[in-house]
């Protein structure tokens, strides 16, 4: 019998099997793919917090900048003194699976959870590890699967309210501009969401984020300028973008993307999933401590990870939904860029600017020019 079960070795598991295992406690971690951190299905942007938790010398580029093109055909110019990082995703997700083994973490990959069940005494697992049906027990088992968690599929009956649905490819036009992210809004971009291409060495990763429709004739928009014979890669996954009503259980918890604990405003899961894995930590070594593992006593994972991000999540959420509104009202956002088109403003968004944390930004510069809040609620 194991302490806990970690299902799944993206960032979240990985850290969550960190984490418990440098407590001592005795976690198996299980993860469906031969080979952790494949298929890629990420951009790979993420603040410097990140690597404070994860050790990883995934880095292939940093930007300070971004150009956010408008419906009108120009763009805002934004730049930040500190930089974020791109990096490459699967050997970041290699980088936190190796920490959580070399902290004693029992990782096995080539296993995939099919089933689990929670009764008074455990929880178990059951799953196909090389073509062979195997079961695992432990105290507590944790959902770290991902945006289709199986485990968020049988024991909580629940799927996050928002899914974005992408589409990226990896191209070989290689960007002149090293130093800034592109973002494309607007009808002919997106719809709810925006698309992007971020400039990562040799490659560029050109993407697009949409609500409820099919992605690739907003991708082929935005993908115009770089061109199709460019393209060397295809990858495409969805983002959950609310997070659960309740992310804990009797002997269970769900960590990032499987408990839907992902920004709103840009769709990075990356960083709140590495924090929900912290906290979920924190909670199950409490649970360990008082021998309680009713959802009751793991409630605590809740609280601790609202404390840390649940405001600026549910910030984010609401200005996302207005977004989402706008995002195929040009008229609009060209209003908007006319005005936002301001040295005062830029500066102030210059000043504030920060991924993990956006809505900070957009509340300091509603506040400089209330008439976006007519833009943006009344929608004239
Ligand atoms: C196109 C795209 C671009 C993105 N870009 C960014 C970005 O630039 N920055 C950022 O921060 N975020 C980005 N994200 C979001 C980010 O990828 C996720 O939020 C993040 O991967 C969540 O981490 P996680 O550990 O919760 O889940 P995942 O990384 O999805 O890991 C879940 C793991 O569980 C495994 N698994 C699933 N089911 C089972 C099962 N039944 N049994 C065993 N194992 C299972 C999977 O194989 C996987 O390894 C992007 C997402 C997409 C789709």
């Amino acid at each position: 019998m194991h302490d806990v079960i970690v299902v799944g070795s993206g960032p979240a598991g990985s850290y969550l099997s960190y984490s418990l295992s440098k407590k001592g406690y005795n976690v198996l971690n299980l993860e469906e793919h031969k080979e952790i951190g494949k298929p890629v299905e990420c951009t790979g942007l993420v603040s410097k917090r990140v690597f404070d938790y994860i050790k990883s010398n995934s880095r292939i580029n940093s930007v300070h900048g971004a150009n956010i093109y408008f419906p009108n055909g120009k763009y805002i110019h934004v730049r930040k003194t500190e930089e974020t990082i791109v990096m490459y995703r699967d050997d970041f997700d290699k980088d936190a699976s190796a920490m959580a083994i070399s902290a004693g973490a029992d990782v096995s990959i080539n296993s995939r959870v099919m089933d689990v069940s929670i009764n008074n005494e455990y929880a178990e697992v059951k799953y196909k590890k090389n073509g062979e049906i195997m079961y695992a027990k432990a105290q507590i088992v944790a959902g770290a699967d991902g945006a289709n968690s199986t485990v968020r599929k049988i024991l909580y009956r629940k799927r996050p309210e928002k899914i974005i649905s992408t589409y990226q490819v990896d191209s070989a036009a290689r960007l002149e501009d090293q130093d800034d992210v592109n973002v494309y809004i607007g009808s002919h971009n997106s719809r709810g969401f925006f698309g992007w291409a971020v400039p990562s060495g040799d490659i560029t990763r050109i993407g697009v984020g949409v609500d409820r429709v099919n992605a690739i004739k907003y991708f082929k928009n935005i993908n115009k300028t770089y061109g199709d014979n460019k393209i060397i890669g295809i990858n495409a996954g969805p983002i959950p973008i609310r997070y659960l009503k309740k992310t804990y259980g009797n002997r269970s918890v769900l960590v990032g993307d499987a408990a839907g604990i992902v920004k709103p405003l840009s769709g990075g899961g990356i960083y709140t999933g590495i924090v929900s894995a912290k906290n979920a930590a924190e909670a199950i070594d409490r649970s360990f401590q008082h021998e309680d593992f009713s959802e009751k006593s793991l409630s605590l994972y809740e609280k601790l990870w609202k404390k840390e991000i649940g405001r600026e999540l549910k910030m984010d959420a609401r200005i996302q939904d207005y977004y989402s509104r706008l995002s195929i009202n040009d008229r609009l956002l060209n209003k908007i860029y006319n005005a936002i088109n301001n040295e005062n403003i830029i500066n102030k968004i210059n000043s504030l600017g920060d991924i993990d944390y956006p809505s900070r930004v957009v509340i300091s510069v509603i506040f400089k020019r209330p008439q976006l809040l007519k833009y943006l609620i009344f929608r004239k």
